[in-house]
């Protein structure tokens, strides 16, 4: 008697997801720790800019504050964590945490090494900002390339739109990505680009132009983030006093699956959703809950029967132009309702899911707000 089993789909059977590009090409799981290697930004130091990004976590570069453990001790307890959930064997070192290229040359070389010292620890992701990026620190990796190590350069860029990127305080523009992502790849260093959907005076058709946009420069890998609200930033302030409203949970699973649907399906998604802890997460709620953001995607993408790629060069929307203003007291959450829930959200017209993410007065009238990233370390 045949048996029918219902067809079970994971998500890497609609995204090209990291962990599945790894295994085809190198035969076997291989799985990043993330690591802290102590380095700070020079966005806040005043190298690049005071006061860092608006939706950056302030209280982490607190000179007092929690010291990394040695890289030794961050790289074995990443292993005891992924042996207990998977068989890898073999690890990439993931300098996740801030600006991962801010010092000098041979000293990256050296800590660089260092992770790499034990067999198992295979390459490196070098996450970083795009003006911190020189031709020999592109050289120092494409080197560690000829020695036959898997290497990835992770660029945060966060929006395509220049603008954007002077609201949230960046410190740099689209010119300095575009500059890094040219070298590197000419050096044949695989390329991976953070994006943030939710930003403030952003909405469907930023997301869309963002996209293409680092299409067009050429890239190798995506993450794509929710951006949230988290303590101690200067986002958080604009969001209690209601000038910024994060995406709710089904809109940001939407973009996210247009923005999938329009990436060619040989690039490589790190990542398609972000979290925060608990402890500094203010909104949105739903941000807490990776899995369920995940199985969301998954869902919808079977939904719609897409797939990566599936969409791929179609025509994208036109990039609307938002004019700012202050906000209102009833556009304020602290008027009235949940924090974070605009009286308008979801309503045609409002802050709904084709809407931009300042507080909306009127169809064409926003007022400024601000964003914020995944874990905050992760967008450097
Ligand atoms: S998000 Fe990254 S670039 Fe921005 S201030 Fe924080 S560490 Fe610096």
């Amino acid at each position: 008697m045949l048996v029918f089993l219902p067809l079970i789909m994971a998500l890497s059977d609609y995204i090209l997801t990291f962990g599945q590009h790894l295994l085809e090409q190198h035969g076997e799981r291989i799985h990043k720790i993330a690591l802290n290697a102590g380095f700070t930004c020079p966005n806040r130091d005043g190298a690049k800019g005071i006061g860092g990004c608006t939706f950056c976590n302030n209280s982490s570069f607190n000179p007092g504050g929690r010291e990394p453990d040695t890289l030794e001790a961050q790289l074995g307890s990443g292993r005891r964590a992924i042996a207990k959930r998977t068989r890898a064997k073999k690890y990439l070192a993931y300098f996740q945490a801030y600006t991962n290229t801010y010092a000098d040359v041979a000293e990256l070389n050296a800590l660089y090494r260092q992770a790499m010292t034990r067999h198992d620890i295979v390459g490196l992701s070098v996450g970083t900002r795009p003006d911190c990026v020189s031709g020999a620190v592109l050289d120092l990796l494409a080197g560690y390339r000829e020695e036959g190590r898997i290497v990835w350069l992770e660029l945060g860029l966060q929006s395509a739109f220049d603008e954007t990127l002077s609201r949230v305080n960046r410190g740099h523009g689209l010119k300095e990505y575009r500059e890094v992502a040219v070298e590197a790849r000419r050096r044949g260093i695989p390329l991976c680009a953070h994006l943030i959907l939710g930003l403030p005076g952003e909405d469907e058709s930023h997301y869309h132009a963002s996209l293409d946009t680092v299409l067009d420069i050429g890239v190798d890998g995506l993450k794509l983030h929710p951006l949230h609200v988290v303590k101690h930033t200067v986002l958080a302030n604009q969001w209690r006093r209601g000038e910024y409203r994060p995406l709710q949970r089904d809109e940001y699973i939407r973009h996210a699956c247009d923005l999938i649907e329009r990436t060619p399906e040989h690039i490589v998604f790190h990542r398609v959703t972000g979290t925060a802890s608990k402890d500094i997460l203010l909104a949105p709620e739903w941000c807490s809950q990776k899995w369920n953001v995940l199985n969301g995607i998954e869902q919808e993408l079977k939904r719609r029967s897409h797939r990566q790629g599936c969409m791929a060069g179609t025509p994208r929307i036109t990039v609307k132009q938002h004019k700012l203003e202050p906000p209102t007291p009833s556009s304020s959450p602290l008027s009235g309702g949940e924090p974070g829930t605009s009286p308008d959200s979801g309503r045609p017209g409002g802050v709904g899911v084709t809407g931009s993410n300042l507080v909306r007065r009127s169809s064409s009238v926003v007022t400024s707000a601000i964003p914020v990233n995944e874990e905050i370390l992760d967008a450097a």
